[in-house]
């Protein structure tokens, strides 16, 4: 397929694209084939000024405009992203290997949800009036000024969306750096802010490693930092956050349980499982990796699973039959074999899968590990690849104990037909997001974020609002001021 995923230039900044050849070069490897098809370089210390320096200008501009008309513009690049879906999910599909049969119905689709949701939202942010008698106090929503997005490499458009959506309709102005190994597509969602009317410079991009993000946070001019990473990395941008007391939304790894009762729906639950472990070759953050299967199911439930992934599409991501694509980069592979093999020596049996394809790119199949404990480190690390645990359970309470027992706590599931257990065992889940007879669903109207270390915060939703803004009360005296002397 010919297609040009090399971008004008590696950053996009005060409405136009920028280069500065003196940073540090970064190739960008299409994971299907190894090979690589473009090339950015890291912003230096010239460029993330330029960058702060127009962000902070078009915020002035940008706050002072009605939420309507910051509105309008947001549900304008939502209807931009709509229209060029099929060329910004080729460009997805290059950039992280996932089938475009995926990316063209989640990654462009979901990032247009989130600024036609929050652009719908902009016209009705309003303070409180709260009467005292005579006296009476306002409070004033207001944005927090500039604010950082920092992505990881598995939704880039929809990450750039999510954070940049909210911020902008709240009077914010973002900096976004995607993830070093996928720096194509949040340009494209800067390039389309733009042409909808944002002020030059209200949504730059800057491309880099970690340390072009750790200057981002350290910026004094920078107001809040809003990360979607690992653990490790949250721990370190959460600290650096907190030398200046600068605002902090963290959507970090998950270890999810998924849970399946003997009354469940075979199909239904099998399907769950597959959708929670496999979509996106299981490079999904709140993936239910940890599949507790009550004792009776659990033989067929492996039979019907080893069975349905025999029907796994895997070829080239670009065709709309494929349904299952590489692992993102050479690293991540090795990390997620690493893993394979360590479940093997730890006495977990492989029903199925992790076998490595001795073709060029990164390619793994999926793989099914049965009889799996919770000492195990499979079961105890996140993976972040397609390799699923299942482990068995008795009764209720045994598997709720057990289900919570992790550091982690983005996402948790339960299949059953029995929706008062449901309700039940989803109360008592440590997790900030819960599926009942479903999993993975996230529509931009429900909030999604971790309990414990898997965040803080929360993207989505009227919750995102608050992550965005700050609350000015204003007390207005109506009579004489009584002082003691
Ligand atoms: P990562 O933590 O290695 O990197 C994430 C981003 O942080 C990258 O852009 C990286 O350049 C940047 N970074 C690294 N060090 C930094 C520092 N010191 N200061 C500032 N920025 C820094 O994560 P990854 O490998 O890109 O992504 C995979 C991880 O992301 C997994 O743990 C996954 O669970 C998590 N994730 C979470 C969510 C969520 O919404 N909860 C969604 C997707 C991925």
């Amino acid at each position: 397929m010919s297609y040009d995923t090399q971008p004008k230039a590696s950053h996009f900044i005060d409405g136009h694209y920028v280069e500065d050849t003196a940073g540090a070069p970064i190739d960008v490897v299409y994971p299907a084939t190894g090979a690589v098809i473009a090339r950015v370089h890291a912003a230096t210390p010239a460029i993330l000024d330029r960058a702060i320096e127009s962000g902070v200008r078009a915020q002035k501009i940008w706050s002072g405009m009605s939420g309507t008309e910051r509105g309008r513009v947001l549900r304008r690049a939502a209807d931009l992203m709509r229209e060029r879906n099929h060329a910004l999910s080729v460009l997805e599909t290059f950039d992280t290997g996932k089938p475009y049969q995926e990316t063209s119905v989640v990654d462009a689709t979901s990032g247009a949800d989130a600024l036609e949701y929050f652009g719908g939202l902009a016209g009705s942010l309003t303070g409180e009036h709260i009467q005292l008698g005579e006296d009476w106090v306002y409070t004033r929503r207001e944005p927090l000024g500039l604010c950082v997005g920092i992505g990881a490499w598995n939704y880039p458009t929809q990450i750039a969306c999510w954070k940049g959506a909210p911020a902008l309709a709240c009077g914010n102005a973002m900096i976004f750096k995607p993830s070093e190994t996928t720096p194509l597509c949040a340009l494209k969602v800067a390039e389309i802010l733009h042409e909808a009317g944002a002020p030059a410079g209200l949504y730059n991009v800057v491309q880099g490693l970690g340390e072009v993000g750790a200057s981002l946070v350290n910026d004094p001019r920078v107001d809040k930092v809003s990360l979607t990473g690992s653990v490790p990395t949250g721990k370190k941008v959460y600290a650096a956050a907190a030398q200046n007391m600068k605002h902090v939304t963290m959507e970090l790894g998950g270890k999810s349980p998924l849970i399946i009762f003997d009354d469940a729906d075979l199909e239904d639950a099998v399907g769950g499982a597959i959708l929670g472990n496999f979509y996106s070759s299981g490079q999904v953050c709140s993936n239910g990796t940890r599949v507790f299967v009550q004792d009776g199911l659990r033989a067929a439930f492996v039979a019907r699973l080893k069975e349905r992934l025999e029907q796994v599409v895997l070829g080239d991501p670009q065709d709309p039959e494929t349904n299952f694509g590489p692992l993102v980069s050479a690293r991540q592979m090795d990390i997620v074999k690493g893993y394979i093999s360590k479940g093997i020596e730890e006495g977990a049996r492989l029903v199925c899968g992790g076998e490595a394809l001795t073709q060029d790119g990164f390619w793994l199949t999926p793989a099914v590990f049965d009889g799996v404990t919770d000492d195990m480190t499979i079961a105890r690390e996140e993976i972040f690849g397609p390799v699923m645990s299942v482990l068995s359970f008795t009764d209720e309470q045994e598997v709720i104990e057990r289900a919570n027992d992790t550091e982690f706590g983005l996402s948790a599931g339960v299949f059953t037909r029995d929706l008062a257990r449901a309700h039940r065992v989803v109360a008592q889940m440590q997790a900030g997001t819960c599926f009942i007879n479903s999993y993975n669903d996230a529509p931009v109207e429900a909030p999604f974020g971790g309990m414990k270390m898997s965040g803080i915060g929360r993207e989505n939703s009227k919750e995102a609002i608050g992550h965005y803004s700050q609350v000015k009360s204003v007390y207005v005296r109506m009579g004489r001021v009584e002082a003691p002397f």
